[in-house]
């Protein structure tokens, strides 16, 4: 089967692999589409701190069950819950599996979906609605990620809200947010082609690149600041403004993965009262109340994404390393 495959820093190849054999409990799945995350960039660059090459990345994908699942007929779309979760430590036992002392991904510490065939463990299935096509059913998993920092944030209808960062995750934040009654959502962007397709989406947005971002979001929230900040972008400079931009007693979300622990400003936080919130991942809840909302239509989730061949896989990674005018890229397997 065609596979794309991670081989060390910067080097990814397509190759011809063997069919992966399920044992019991498995369910082998034909791959529709499969997304780049930017935990594969980070993979991609050399840099995550648990994947090994040689290594088939892709934990957020679409496909068809070929056979192996004990109650969903062969044929039936669907998507997949990748984390592997112990079952045993304090987290998982306390009913929060998504951040398991030893968390693992099906794509990350083990061979993933760039490639016509994964196996995956039968209780990771999760079927896609017929009225869903399996491209959008692909793009479940980030949508996921933005439910789950949204309902942990705490976030009430009325609120002041920014979201720093217009990629998959900060749109799909700023997405979640509006679907769940947010009149107004302020999007903070440096990149031209990310911060359009915000505009296009109905965000209010701040260039991050030519405007004084401090300035515009006291304007846009009456003076007042934001009760909630979500960062999304994970750069060195959003550290900086994220503690300026909240209101007294605001909470900062932190939901992208900064790539060097970044320094903070405990000072602004104690005399704030501010609130610091980590989102990791997200829940099982998380991918049906995703579901509904790609189900409903009521945003463009189109625009966010774009397709390509896997045999342009190298020139794919070696674009979006540069920064092109992407905001998921999907492989059409
Ligand atoms: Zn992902
Ligand atoms: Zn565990």
């Amino acid at each position: 089967m065609k596979s794309i495959v991670y081989n060390s820093a910067q080097e990814i190849s397509v190759e011809e692999k063997s069919m992966p054999e399920i044992t019991a409990g498995e369910v082998l799945i034909k791959v529709a589409y499969v997304g780049v995350c930017g935990s594969d960039m980070n993979i991609y660059q050399g840099v995550h701190p648990r994947a090994k090459a040689p290594l088939i990345m892709g934990h957020e994908f679409s496909g068809t069950i070929v056979k192996g699942h004990p109650t969903l007929p062969d044929g039936t779309p669907v998507t997949v819950y990748p984390l592997l979760s112990c079952g045993h430590c304090e987290p998982c036992l306390s009913g929060y599996a998504h951040v398991c002392n030893t968390l693992r991904l099906i794509g990350i510490d083990c061979d993933g979906a760039m490639a016509e065939y994964v196996k995956v463990p039968a209780d990771k299935v999760m079927a896609i609605p017929q009225t869903l096509s399996l491209k959008l059913g692909a793009f479940l998993e980030p949508l996921a990620v933005g439910v789950h920092a949204v309902r942990r944030s705490g976030y009430k209808p009325g609120d002041r809200v920014v979201v720093f960062g217009a990629g998959p995750i900060g749109l799909c934040v700023a997405a979640c947010l509006k679907y769940f009654g947010a009149s107004r959502v302020i999007v903070v962007e440096a990149h031209p082609y990310r911060l359009g397709v915000a505009q296009k989406l109905g965000f209010t947005t701040i260039d991050a690149a030519s405007e004084d971002v401090r300035a515009r979001i006291k304007e846009y929230t009456a003076g007042v600041n934001a009760d909630f900040a979500f960062d999304c972008a994970a750069h060195p400079s959003v550290q900086t403004v994220l503690m300026d931009v909240l209101k007294v007693q605001g909470t900062a979300v932190i939901v992208g993965s900064y790539k060097k622990p970044p320094e903070v400003d405990l000072l602004k936080v104690e005399f704030k009262e501010l609130t610091v919130i980590g989102i990791r991942v997200y829940e099982r809840r998380d991918f049906e109340i995703a579901t509904s909302i790609l189900e409903s239509g009521f945003i463009d989730f189109d625009l966010m994404l774009s397709e390509s061949s896997p045999d342009k896989a190298p020139e794919v990674f070696q674009d979006l390393l540069r920064g092109g005018n992407t905001i998921k890229m999907l492989f059409k397997m």
